[in-house]
């Protein structure tokens, strides 16, 4: 339930309200604003019948959240949420650029390809140190030593570091090492890791499961932010359709209607959502066209020898090329690269 409260109502009488909220078991939101205050309500809504909110002098109007999830919702709070990446701000009228490799494989080829993209202007790194893959003969990440490597690239270049944790288990450990973690398109529904890393409040890239409904996409946030974290970014990274030429079918849709759906900042990962090199510059610029706040893609010095989606990693001229036909797309959305 949304509660919009008088202009003038002050900060006192807001907060008694919260407090009263609280009592009966919902989970209160306090949202100052400019002109006015909004007050929120999560959970079984009948029990604030008893508080009569309907003629509180305070009260102006209340209002139910009709969609399933509640705390990502732009109905709730339909100004847009900045996430922060150590000091950049994700979301907003920024466009975002994370690159990176697939997997940290070693020192040299993580260093390399941090310089790399920082040259480029990024605005945060990425790079695997534990890597999901299908089969379990394929390069699994270098673990923890990746996790030092990646700590040792943020010193170095003082880029921000995202990298993907796949066991609940191992959340507090990265937090350690990396400034953003993220959450792998197979593990979108691991409802234990969504709330291992809901409460420890690091910022959490979410990749849409490669068959989550863009409903189950949010759900999924929402677990995050109702264990307390709410820098949440969501990855539209394709999903699975019965198109074989392409490793996954970019869903577009997805971009347009989340920003219109949740106040959550949206990125675009056009190199697992093509798996093909050649398609990811044009991705990345449709993505950009239709309201993506940034993408994050593949990178790597020597994609040849990577241990890990080397066929759709961009080398470094590939990388400026993309970088330099970005700009003009980012412009005509409104945004600043
Ligand atoms: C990755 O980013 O390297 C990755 C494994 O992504 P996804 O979970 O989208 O497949
Ligand atoms: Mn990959």
């Amino acid at each position: 339930m949304i509660i919009i409260l008088k202009p003038g109502v002050s900060e006192a009488q807001a907060l008694e309200l919260v407090g009263k909220i609280e009592a009966t078991g919902l989970k209160p939101l306090y949202m100052p604003g400019v002109e006015r205050t909004v007050l929120g309500a999560i959970g079984d809504e009948r029990v604030l019948q008893g508080l009569h909110l309907d003629s509180d002098p305070r009260v102006d109007e209340i209002k139910p959240i009709l969609s399933k999830y509640k705390l990502v919702s732009r109905e709730l709070n339909p100004v847009d949420s900045h996430v922060m990446l150590g000091k950049h701000a994700v979301g907003g009228d920024r466009f975002t650029v994370i690159a990176g490799p697939c997997g940290v494989e070693s020192r040299d080829q993580l260093l390399g390809v941090a310089e790399m993209v920082k040259g480029q202007g990024v605005a945060a790194l990425r790079g695997g140190a534990f890597k999901p893959r299908t089969s379990p003969y394929s390069f699994q990440g270098l673990g923890e030593e990746g996790l030092k490597l990646l700590k040792e690239a943020n010193q170095l270049t003082g880029l921000p570091t995202v990298s993907e944790v796949v066991d609940a288990a191992d959340a507090e450990l990265m937090a350690n090492y990396v400034d953003c973690l993220q959450i792998g398109a197979r593990n979108m529904q691991n409802f234990r890791l969504l709330e291992a890393v809901g409460r420890l409040g690091l910022p959490v890239l979410l990749k849409r499961g490669m068959s989550a409904t863009l409903e189950e996409l949010l759900l999924a946030a929402e677990y995050i932010v109702n264990a307390g974290n709410n820098q949440v970014i969501l990855c539209e990274r394709g999903i699975r359709t019965f198109e074989t030429a392409t490793r996954n079918t970019l869903d577009l849709n997805a971009v347009a209607y989340l920003k219109r759906k949740t106040h959550l900042p949206v990125l675009v990962d056009p190199s697992h959502g093509t798996g093909v090199r050649e398609l990811i510059a044009p991705l990345s610029y449709a993505s950009a066209a239709v309201g993506a706040d940034g993408i994050i893609v593949e990178a790597h010095l020597n994609p040849c020898e990577a241990l890990s989606d080397g066929h759709q990693a961009l080398d470094a001229d590939q990388f400026a090329g993309l970088m330099a036909g970005l700009r003009p797309f980012v412009e005509a959305a409104g945004k600043q690269l």
